[in-house]
Parts: C-alpha cells; structure tokens; sequence
C-alpha cells in the first residue's frame, strides 16, 4: 500500500531487527499487522549484541526476584520458538554458580529461588569438586545449582524470529540504516526515512541496542555502551570433560568481585569452550570500539580460569568483541515513548537480556497492538520512581 505522496505504508515499523526487534516483529506480525522490518546490517550480524554462539538462561534470577516471571514465560516461549521453527535453540544443561557464600551470584540467586520455589541445590566447595571434576574452587567457595538452566543460541534464535515474521507476511529490508524518523503531528502516524526511501506507519517499534543514542537522543536515557569480549578456548586434553552433559553453564564471582562466565563445549562448528566476564566493560561507542583483542586482554582471562578451571584455558580458538548497552540498575526499558504515544521503545537489555527477548517481544506487541502489556512492565519504564518488591 502507499500514501497519495508515493510513500510505502505499513501498520507498524520496527527499526532493529537484532535480539528484541526480530522478536518484536515476529510478535507483532503474529497478531495480523502488516509490519516493515528494518536494520543497518544483515540478518544476525556480528556486530552488535546478539552474536557468539550462546547466552547463558537462569531461572533463579541473581539480579532480582522480580524477574522470575518473566523468565519462567521466556523458557515457555524459547520452547515455543524451537518448536514453530524446527531449530535447535534452547538447551537446559544445569547451571552452577560459584562465589563467596554472602556473595552477590550465590546469596542473589538462593533469593529468587526461595522466594519463588524454584528447584536448586547448594554444594560446598568439596562437593563441588566432585560433581563438577573440571572446577577446583578454593575452600570458601560455595555453589548454587540450578537444574533448569542452560544457554540458548543467539544466531539461531535472531533467524527463528525474523523467518516466523516473513511467515507472518512481514517485510524485512536489511543493509538499510534508517537516519531519522518523524512522528506526524496528529498523534497517529509515523515516517521513516532511510538511505533508500521513506515509509510511513501508524506506529513505530524503536529496538537500535547499542545505536540508542542515534534514534532516541531526545529521551536522554543515562545509557553506558560497553566493550566485551567473548573468548573460546581448546581445553587441554580436549573438549570432552565439557560436553553439555556432563558440564554446567557457570558463572563465577572471584574473591576480588570480579565476574567471568563460561559454557560447555557446544561441538559446533566454532569448537573450543566459550568464556567471558560479566560487568565493569571498557566505555565505547558502536563507531570506536576496538574489535581487535589483544594478548594482554587473553592473558587476564586466563589469570581467571587457571586457578578454577586449570584445563579449560588452553590455545585461545577465537574472540570476538560485543557491546553491552548498560542501563543504570540493570533494567530494561520496553515502555511507550514518553512524548509520541504511536511509538513503543525497547532497547537497554544491559548485557543480560537476551535470554528475555522473547518475552520482551511479547511486551512490545503488546503495547502496539493492545495499547498496555499483560505483564506488569513498571520494572522496564525508566520513569519508574522505585523498583516493586517481588
Ligand atoms: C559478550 C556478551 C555476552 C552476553 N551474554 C548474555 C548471556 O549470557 N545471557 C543473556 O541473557 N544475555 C547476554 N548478553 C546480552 C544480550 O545478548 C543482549 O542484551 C541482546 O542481545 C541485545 O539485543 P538488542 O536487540 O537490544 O541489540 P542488538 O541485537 O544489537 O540489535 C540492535 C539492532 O539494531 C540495529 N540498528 C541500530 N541502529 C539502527 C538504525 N539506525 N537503523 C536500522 N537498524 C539499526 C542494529 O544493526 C542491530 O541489529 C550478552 C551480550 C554480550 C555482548
């Protein structure tokens, strides 16, 4: 369809279509819009944050109980995913994590999991040892086992959106940087420009990750975007003690508070065993940072695994670089435009949000289709005066 002025219209734009937006428009494709999806670079591209083979999915939530539903809805819908697109995505391996007793990962994540009685097992640094013959955790160290959790695959999970969307009769154009968009001033349209034209929607869905700044300047979000790096290491003596039957996802707070996480061997095409830290990335921008690693950064790492995992840091395989688009407190912001009621925003995932796309999807079609979520979404306003107690 298109406006008197030629312009392509659509019912809905989603500008973003990596994590949060190829769900988005999946979502809201589902609920019979006709939706244009548009991103800067190609299908699951590596350039942004949803690349690197797996992302870690917990239940017992170390961050805050108040994300437990949430997950529980998320893992429901990862099934779904799998299930609607024939691809493997989401793979339940057990998750342990380790630290100081009181720490912030174990105290956290026996919080979430009381409060909402979710299965998990508390082992001390012998029993450790034991049932996980990869880790040698100093005396002191404690772990929290969670069954339930295990990684999902970021690729995978970015295509099985955008192919259910394209199912769904949305339009997806790719290699298309949208410059800036226009909310009409009656209230209820918006245009989009792009380098190759311009389309007009009755609402907009905005998800640029780390690119928040370019399209979203005028809400001022106090957004940090940060370097990380994801490493893949050759264990000596072979990847099979790290298999994901007999090896945990993990995620380990080191006596100096520092966090670094870690997966099984995934026997993909990639190999080794992925390792990365968690929290306290270097400051960038998608235009300055750095995508070379360097020796020194792989030497740091494996300061951290030689004492804890003495096996897993063996020849370095590959790294790749990723951003973080960190928001203070760590919430997401998945809410309506606070100045043009016919855009929705989703963006902030603040490094451990990928594992919540599909529900985060679900919120935003949500919004656009129905006007309000039926999740209660105060969590994710960044107006919110205070965080509600679980
Ligand atoms: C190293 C690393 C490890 C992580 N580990 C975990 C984990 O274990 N578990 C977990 O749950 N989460 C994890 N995360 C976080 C999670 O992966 C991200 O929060 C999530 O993928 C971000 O999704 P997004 O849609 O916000 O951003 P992206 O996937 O980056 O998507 C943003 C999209 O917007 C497009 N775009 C930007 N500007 C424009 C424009 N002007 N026009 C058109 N398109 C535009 C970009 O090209 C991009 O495709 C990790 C992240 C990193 C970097």
């Amino acid at each position: 369809m298109s406006r008197s002025d030629g312009t392509a219209t659509y019912d809905v734009i989603v500008v973003g279509l990596g994590g949060m937006g190829s769900a988005a428009a999946y979502r809201i494709a589902a609920r019979g819009q006709r939706v244009l999806g548009l991103d800067r670079y190609g299908p699951a591209h590596t350039r942004g944050a949803s690349h690197g083979e797996s992302r870690v999915v917990r239940q017992a939530y170390s961050e805050d109980p108040a994300y437990v539903p949430f997950l529980l809805r998320s893992y429901e819908l990862w099934e779904r995913l799998q299930r609607d697109s024939g691809r493997d995505l989401l793979t339940v391996t057990g998750g342990l994590m380790l630290g100081r007793e009181g720490g912030l990962t174990v105290a956290g994540s026996t919080r979430s999991a009381r409060y909402w009685n979710l299965p998990h097992e508390l082992l001390d640094s012998r029993q450790i040892r034991r049932r996980f013959p990869t880790m040698t955790p100093a005396k002191g160290t404690v772990g929290f086992y969670e069954e339930n959790a295990g990684f999902v695959r970021p690729e995978a999970g970015v295509e099985a959106h955008l192919e259910l969307a394209r199912r769904h009769g949305a339009r997806l154009g790719f290699e298309e940087p949208v410059t800036r968009w226009d909310a009409d001033p009656s209230g209820e349209g918006v245009t989009v420009t792009t380098g190759k034209g311009a389309y007009h929607a009755s609402r907009l869905v905005i998800c640029p990750g780390a690119w928040t700044w370019e399209l979203l300047a005028d809400l001022d979000l106090p957004f940090r975007v940060e370097r990380y790096v994801q490493y893949w290491f050759d264990p000596v003596g072979g990847t099979r003690p790290y298999g994901p039957s007999r090896h945990p996802v993990f995620i380990w707070e080191a006596g100096d508070g520092r966090l670094f996480y870690g997966f099984p061997a995934l026997g993909d095409r990639v190999g080794g065993v992925k390792v990365s830290f968690l929290r306290a990335g270097r400051p960038v921008t998608p235009e300055t940072i750095d995508r070379d690693v360097r020796p020194a950064e792989v030497e740091i790492m494996r300061g951290y695994l030689r004492p804890r995992v003495p096996t897993l840091p063996g020849g370095l395989r590959r790294a790749s670089t990723c951003m973080y688009t960190h928001v203070p407190g760590e919430y997401f912001v998945a809410t309506p435009h606070p100045e043009c009621p016919q855009v929705t925003v989703g963006c902030g995932l603040s490094g451990h949000g990928f594992k919540f796309v599909p529900v985060v999807g679900e919120i935003l079609s949500d919004l656009v289709v129905d006007g309000a979520s039926r999740h209660p979404i105060e969590l994710f306003d960044p107006q919110r005066t205070s965080v509600p107690a679980a």
